[in-house]
């Protein structure tokens, strides 16, 4: 595989939906154990999907892609997943967005300390 074909790989994986994505390489969790169930940093969860209020959040490995071209770098990420207990709907929230985030933060903070 070239580089070109990462690219494209890469371009495509973002303009997947979450439920699209092949995780096969990064096994999902199954066994939800211990999950704290229907709230998260004190905020209550709901189904997008049915409206339930038992929600169960998981935290998986998830790298991501920051910047493009060259300098392009895989930031490493731990992002909570949510997933409905009630339909089994899953899904991520503002949260996963907050840890990728912080993530490009302490990655920036360390590229400007290299100067
Ligand atoms: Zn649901």
């Amino acid at each position: 595989m070239d580089e070109e074909e990462v690219k494209q790989q890469i371009e495509d994986l973002k303009n997947l939906p979450d439920e699209k994505i092949d995780t096969s390489d990064i096994p999902e969790i199954k066994d939800w154990t211990g999950a704290v169930r229907g709230k998260y940093a004190g905020k209550t969860l709901q189904c997008p999907d049915c409206g339930s209020h038992v929600v169960d959040t998981h935290h998986v490995a998830n790298p991501f892609q920051y910047g493009s071209g060259p300098k392009a770098v895989m930031l490493p990420a731990i992002i909570p997943y949510r997933k409905c207990v009630t339909c089994g709907f899953q899904w991520t929230d503002s949260d996963a967005e907050a840890v990728r985030e912080a993530a490009i933060n302490e990655y920036l903070k360390k590229v400007q300390s290299r100067v």
